[in-house]
């Protein structure tokens, strides 16, 4: 039995990416593993559009990623400024917090995201040392726009992070370009790997202040003086030791960086965009509600609102027809929508069958509408591709 796995993260994996990771695993110090650590360093730059980041690939979730930048670059008292648009927003306040810093929220209805003005105004209003920014909010849908953030959080000297885990590798981003300080993310989403890297890209401004601190990092794991050494030695061909690298997993982003990579950059972002419009368009033709206003939705997912009369029981029909997506997420409405990830790999066949799943279960829950109007209107937007 075969399922196609249409969450938003963990993704369907590339066959090439699963076998590296099945790879008879060597010593962390062996000139293969050393290659390949390397090699998937110097790629990260490229997929996160850098040339001058310090990538960290360290074992942990998206989580750890998050604590990782909160605890290296957060003292006690310093000032957070938050741009709130859902659960894993409300996940970094208390990252923040528990390491001390006072966070201030801007934040907006359901779906939807503060303006630029509005977050110029809490920026103006005091001195942020950070402004921190969801680049894709799994739980509703929301996409920022952390160009222009970047840009407003150099204006007012604070330094911008950005939890980028639902969209680096899918989602328009240009690290250096933005001026985006700190871009961390997971390899289970639009990297393609399975889950357990944690994976940071931080500018030499953020690593400036992270050196000059005057408290010790209250994490131990995580801090960056402990990574830092070990990161520059495997770049630079040489083995070097703090915790014992996941070597099969870093085997299985080598792959995945050499085919995104060899993908493009700019060619991932614009299928990431011609999927997402297919689907899209296709739970319009069938009548079907968005969480997120359309200008600022995700490309690497959706969050989709049940018709009338049909709830999560959808989801078991849409498995019965060999689809898995996924549960609203948002606790403040997740009995009311379901959500569905179209990231890494994810390609015109697998809409058609997400969409094709969907009806069917549709159609076996009672809901009225036209039986394959969405597949008709998928198929319109994918001759794009
Ligand atoms: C999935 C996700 C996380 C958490 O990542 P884990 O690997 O589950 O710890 C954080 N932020 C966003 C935006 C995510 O989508």
């Amino acid at each position: 039995m075969s399922e196609l796995l249409m969450i938003p993260g963990p993704v369907e994996f590339e066959r090439a990416v699963l076998q590296a990771m099945a790879t008879k695993t060597p010593s962390h110090i062996s000139p293969d593993f050393i290659e390949v650590f390397g090699r998937s360093l110097e790629r990260l730059r490229e997929v996160f559009l850098t040339e001058e980041g310090q990538p960290f690939v360290v074992a942990g979730s998206g989580t750890l990623a998050m604590e990782m930048a909160a605890a290296n670059l957060i003292e006690p008292g310093d000032r957070v400024l938050l741009v709130d648009t859902g659960y894993f927003s409300h996940r970094f306040a208390s990252i923040c917090e528990r390491y001390g810093a006072r966070v201030t929220r801007v934040g907006a209805k359901l779906g939807d995201l503060p303006s630029l003005e509005e977050v110029e105004r809490s920026l103006r209003g005091a001195k942020y040392k950070l402004l921190l920014v969801t680049h894709v909010d799994t739980s509703t849908g929301v996409l920022v726009d952390v160009a222009s953030l970047g840009g407003l959080a150099r204006r007012y000297g604070a330094l911008s992070v950005v939890d980028g885990v639902c969209a680096t590798g899918g989602e328009e981003f240009r690290q250096e370009k933005w001026g985006i300080d700190i871009c961390l993310t997971a390899s289970q989403k639009a990297l393609g790997v399975p889950p357990g890297l944690a994976i940071l890209m931080v500018s030499p401004r953020a690593l400036d202040l992270f050196r000059k601190r005057r408290t010790p990092v209250a994490n131990y794991y995580a801090d960056f003086a402990n990574w830092l050494p070990v990161m520059e030695a495997y770049e630079a061909r040489k083995a070097s030791y703090f915790g014992t690298p996941p070597v099969n997993l870093i085997y299985a982003l080598g792959e995945s960086l050499e085919e995104i990579v060899s993908e493009g950059m700019e060619a991932r972002f614009r299928r990431h965009r011609i999927i997402s419009e297919a689907f899209k368009a296709a739970m319009t033709a069938l009548g079907l509600k968005q969480v997120p206003a359309l200008e600022v939705a995700a490309h690497t997912m959706s969050a989709i609102y049940y018709p009338e009369g049909v709830g999560k029981e959808l989801l078991g029909e849409i498995r019965e027809r060999s689809v898995v997506v996924a549960g609203g997420l948002h606790p403040r409405f997740k009995e009311r929508y379901f959500r569905v990830g179209h990231m890494g790999g994810a390609r015109g066949s697998h809409i058609l069958a997400t969409v094709g799943a969907i009806e069917g279960a549709l159609q076996a829950s009672g809901y009225r509408f036209e039986l394959g109007a969405g597949l008709v209107a998928a198929q319109k937007v994918l001759k794009g591709l």
